[in-house]
This record gives C-alpha cells, structure tokens and sequence, in this order.
C-alpha cells in the first residue's frame, strides 16, 4: 500500500526514544526544554511551547489569544477541522471566510468582509504547506485590536522569503501527528516571540497552575502552587520530545525530500487540460500535494487509486459542512463556493519521506492511463 503521508523513523529516532526510557525523567524533564529550544531555534522564535496535539496547540493560542465566549475569530473553511474546533472550546464562534483558489488559503478580501470589533483572532491556515503572505491579515489584525495565529500544522520547515514560517504571526501552532513534517506520535507546538504570550501558553498547558513565587498572590512556602485560571493537561512527556528533537535534526532533509517529489509530479501534471497542480513557491512546505483535476472524474480516480492500494485522500471537506456546523450555525452548500469548488476537484497524491521514485511512477502512470496522458 502506498499511503498519502507515513512517518519516516530511524535508528536514530529509536536509540534516543530509547535512553529516555532507560533514563530517570519519562515526563516534565529536560527532553521537554531540549525539544522546546530546538523548534524555537529552527523557527527562529524567542518561545517554543510543546503541546499534547496539534489541536491541544492550537486550542492554547486560541486561549492565549484572550478568546472568550462570544469573540470572533475568522479562519479558513478549507482546513481539517481542529482549527475552528479550537475555538468553540473557548466558546467563540468561528467566522468562516473564503479562499483564493489559487493557493487553498484564506482570500484577504474575503476576511475584510467578516472583520467587526468583536474579531479577537485572524487564524489563517497555511494550507498543504503554501507558506501564504500574512502582512494582509496582520494589517487587518492591527486595525481593530485584534491577533494573528497561523495554523502551520502543514508547514514546519517552510519559509516566506527569508523568513521561516512561526515568524510572522503572533503565534504559529504546529502539529506533529506521524502523517506531518516531523512525528512525536500524538504532539504539537505553539512558537511565539511575545513572552507574555508564552507564559500564558505554559500556564494553560499545565492545568492554569503556576509555580513562580513573583507571581503568585498568595505565597506561603516553596511548596505553594496556585491555580490561577482553568487550564488543561496538554503537556507532551519526554519520551515524544526525544522522538521529536531527533526528528528535528532530519527536517531540512525531510523538507528537501518533499520538495523533490512535488516537483516530478509538477512536470508531468503541470500541463494536463483541466488539471491544476500546485500554487508553487520556493519556501512550500509541501505538507500535502494537493492536485486538483476536474471534479467530475475526481470520484473515479480516487476509487481507481485506492483500488490499486494508492491511498490516496481529500483535503478537506469544507469545515463549514460538517453536519455539527451546520446545525449549530445554519451553514449550507454554496455559503463558500470557493473552497467547495476546490475541496470538489482535490486529490492528495502520496508525498512522504520514503516514497520512492518507483512508487511514485506507478502513481503517475496510473494518473496519467486514467487522464488519457
Ligand atoms: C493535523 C492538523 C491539525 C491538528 O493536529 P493534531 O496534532 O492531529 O491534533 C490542525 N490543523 C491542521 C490544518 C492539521 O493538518
């Protein structure tokens, strides 16, 4: 079977999984601040802060952020739904705004639509891993109080220009769940240079308690602790961050690796009538490859793919129509016909770490029999 996305372990990976276990600290020790300072020193971020998920990440910036129940905050229909989900656990209410066709990401106009004073967050998603402009929507962040969190679930390890993707926004949540760039198993990060920001995040992650005698109202002794608002048990053991910043050490490769499949998909699919390849840019991540062919034989290929054990996937089925969406917001077919189009016509062909050229071939070639290449 060839998947859409795999892990890709090694020895390595195995031998420092391996000494956490035989050492003293499975959880809270110092593999959590090696991994930590990794990602903020890959990033190029004051702060790292590790989290149980992706979503776990992002449910902490949401919270960061200073959502609250009722606040908005605008985000990409086109997305897995973790995204908006992160914010209803902060009883906000998503606004969903369209994309631009061409990239998969949110279209700036669409989110000056649905800007109002009651928009706390901008949370755009660097969808497949197309590491999107973000000056459009911290401009518009800027202008009514508002902050940027960037989804990067897709793109650890992607750059805008000369800057790494984790940069630009407020915060940047990432995801490492074994099908993204790098894997802890189950994982994730927020990365921020704002060390208030930072705080917040350290403190949600571990059940709203802190341990710093400075800040808290009530110190008796160096036992005390006090819970100081409502948080979670989001924190990520040792033996994931030793997985993680092995990981860690492989991602340019890993990056490069993908960047190198993409492209010989690009040169044979770039110029097929009614198909559309990827928007490229020489910072994309390529978390997913997410080709797009015309919607009425997309049902077919899939099936004729998955029938010869390419599994393929789609990316996304529009959050907005997710029957809970639906019935908690009214949302119907045709609210963001931009995103629907282009969920309509995707497919994601196998990109990982570890495919290799020969299983790629047999995927193009039985793309190219079924699209009369
Ligand atoms: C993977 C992913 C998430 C959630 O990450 P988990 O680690 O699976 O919780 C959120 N948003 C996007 C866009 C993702 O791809």
């Amino acid at each position: 079977m060839i998947p859409y996305g795999h892990q890709f372990i090694d020895d390595d990976d195995i031998a420092a999984v391996s000494a956490v276990l035989r050492g003293e600290w499975l959880t809270q020790g110092p593999a959590v601040d090696s991994f930590e300072d990794a990602l903020a020193a890959k990033v190029g971020c004051r702060h790292a802060v590790v989290f149980s998920s992706g979503t776990a990440a992002l449910h902490g910036a949401m919270y960061a952020a200073g959502v609250v129940e009722g606040e908005e905050v605008i985000t990409s229909p086109l997305t897995f739904a973790a995204t908006s989900n992160s914010v209803l656990y902060q009883r906000g209410i998503p606004v969903f705004a369209d994309i631009d066709e061409k990239t998969g990401c949110l279209d700036p106009e669409a989110v000056r639509d649905r800007l109002s004073p009651k928009t706390k967050v901008i949370a755009s998603v660097s969808y497949s891993g197309y590491p999107v402009d973000l000056e459009p929507f911290l401009d518009m962040a800027r202008s009514v109080g508002a902050l940027v969190v960037e989804d990067g679930c897709h793109s650890l390890g992607a750059s805008r220009g000369r800057r790494m993707v984790g940069q630009d926004a407020d915060m940047t949540a990432f995801s490492f769940h074994p099908v993204k760039h790098i894997t802890t198993g189950e994982g994730g990060a927020v990365v921020t240079d704002d060390d208030d920001l930072a705080h917040r995040l350290r403190v949600f992650r571990s059940h709203g308690i802190i341990k710093d005698k400075d800040r808290m109202e009530f110190y008796e002794g160096p036992w005390s602790n006090e819970m100081i608002d409502l948080g979670y048990n989001y924190r990520l053991c040792d033996i994931q961050c030793a997985l993680g910043l092995s990981q860690m050490s492989k991602l340019d490769r890993f990056i490069e690796c993908r960047r190198a499949i993409a492209k010989r998909y690009d040169r044979v699919f770039g110029s097929l009538p009614g198909c559309i390849v990827p928007a490229s840019d020489p910072g994309h991540g390529y978390h997913l490859y997410a080709f797009r062919v015309p919607a009425e034989i997309r049902a077919e290929l899939f099936e004729h793919l998955r029938a010869n054990d390419i599994w393929v996937q789609v990316h996304y089925p529009p959050v907005h129509l997710h029957p809970y969406y639906r019935k908690s917001f009214g949302y119907a077919p045709g609210d963001f016909p931009v995103a629907e189009r282009f969920f309509s016509m995707e497919i994601s062909l196998p990109i990982y770490v570890g495919l290799s050229e020969q299983d790629q071939d047999r995927v193009i070639s039985l793309i190219a029999d079924r699209l009369a290449l």
